[in-house]
């Protein structure tokens, strides 16, 4: 399968040196020239459980050296879902596949407006990478990639991509009802992100702080009440759970409190910002979620 990565960075990297390994035709695609000139100069250098190992796989910053691809796998962060769904829009066969596996809601709506939703494939990853620098990358976790036909419209197609990752180990399982899949990693990301980012905390601290774990709690309760009106299927002790995977990866720093450390743009608007946009046009009342918004946002527009 002729597959293309946009966005190879930490997450794009891994998912494309382990089809690539598997012997898929695989092109990574980054506008990041140092990265692609190291992976293209040197391989593409992935720690596995402390060990380094370097695979062979082509990155190019020109999509004209590309041609067509019967799948696009979009993994930039979701500031910049709009551009890669553009690009995408030029390197993909009619009968092709879109594939987005980000975090945060609102990707594939993004990408539905420049690609027919009859041809996106939208999921979750429970894999996790980190950037260590140019051509290099750390596998930081390995868990269920859960991926499913954005339309709801059933196509024979997506089996087909789900034994190339099963093939490749990335152990993969396709649902009809995929909206609820990524609403429930949604949830998770709405509890921990945006409040460990503005602490400074790591994920393990929000239940050493009774403050902090309450409006862990109010955030989530405020998401999981949008996601019902919106006819999501919501397990009842998501809060618990939520607790849990703060509590689980408790020496991890979230991805949103990575970037404002780094003083990058974070995910926000696709994750509390995106229950507070549901919220508004379903008439809920979401004060957390929008202060948790506010103070990211404000956060972002004036790092020195
Ligand atoms: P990253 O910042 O490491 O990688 C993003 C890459 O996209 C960068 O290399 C950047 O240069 C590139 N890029 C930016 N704009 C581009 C464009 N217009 N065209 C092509 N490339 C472009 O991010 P990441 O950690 O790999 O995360 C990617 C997505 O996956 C995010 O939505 C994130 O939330 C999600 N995710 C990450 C993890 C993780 O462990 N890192 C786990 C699950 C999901």
């Amino acid at each position: 399968m002729k597959i293309v990565v946009i966005g190879a960075g930490a997450m794009g990297s891994l998912f494309g040196a382990l089809l690539a390994e598997s012997g898929e035709n695989v092109r990574l695609f980054d506008i990041w020239k140092e990265h692609v000139e190291a992976i293209n100069e040197r391989g593409l250098n992935i720690e596995f459980n402390g060990k380094m190992c370097s695979v062979r796989v082509n990155a190019t910053s020109d999509k004209n050296q590309i041609g067509k691809t019967d799948l696009v796998i979009i993994f930039v962060k979701s500031t910049e879902t709009g551009d890669a769904a553009r690009t995408a829009s030029e390197l993909i066969y009619n009968n092709g596949f879109v594939l987005t596996l980000q975090n945060g809601m609102g990707n594939a709506d993004i990408i539905g407006k420049i690609i027919d939703p009859a041809r996106i494939i939208a999921g979750t990853t429970s894999h996790g990478a980190t950037m260590l620098g140019p051509g290099s990358i750390r596998h930081a976790g390995t868990g269920p990639t859960v991926i499913g036909m954005w339309s709801g419209i059933e196509n024979s197609g997506i089996a087909k991509i789900a034994d190339v990752f099963n093939q490749a180990g990335i152990a993969t399982e396709i649902v009809d009802d995929v909206q609820n899949v990524i609403w429930a990693k949604l949830l998770v990301n709405v509890g921990i992100n945006a409040i460990t980012a503005l602490t400074g905390i790591k994920n393990g601290r929000i239940i050493d702080f009774p403050a902090a774990k309450a409006l862990t709690c109010a955030a989530v309760e405020e998401a999981m009440e949008v996601a019902r009106a919106l006819g999501i299927n919501v397990a009842d002790n998501t809060v618990e759970h939520v607790i849990q995977v703060a509590e689980a990866t408790g020496t991890n720093r979230s991805s949103m409190g990575q970037d404002v450390d780094n003083k990058r743009k974070t995910e926000i608007n696709a994750i509390n910002g995106a229950v507070v946009k549901e919220a508004e046009k379903l008439g809920i009342n979401v004060p957390v979620n929008q202060t948790l918004t506010a103070l990211i946002e404000t956060m972002q527009a004036h790092y020195e």
